[in-house]
């Protein structure tokens, strides 16, 4: 959306603002907001993927290990039983 406003701002900056909503998160959290801790969590997840692409990192691919079970049990839910993957 504003990739290059992005671009200028660079990925120093960019990583303030995106620890900034982190930190906006937590008090969502802390407080029990439902409403706020929805805004902030899409706040997060905005500032996060925008700094991905400042980065040059395709998120969608990165997160693909994701779907491709439990690295230690192979499982899409995890069956490890209490063992850290
Ligand atoms: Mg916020
Ligand atoms: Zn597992």
């Amino acid at each position: 959306m504003y990739s290059d406003k992005d671009r200028r701002r660079g990925a120093a900056k960019t990583f303030l603002w995106f620890t900034e909503e982190v930190g906006e998160l937590a008090s969502a959290i802390a407080k029990n907001d439902k409403k706020n801790k929805e805004e902030e969590f899409a706040d997060v997840l905005a500032w996060l993927v925008t700094l991905a692409n400042v980065e040059g990192v395709n998120l969608e691919q990165a997160v693909k290990k994701f779907t491709a079970g439990c690295p230690g049990c192979g499982e899409l839910v995890c069956r490890c039983d209490g063992k850290e993957p």
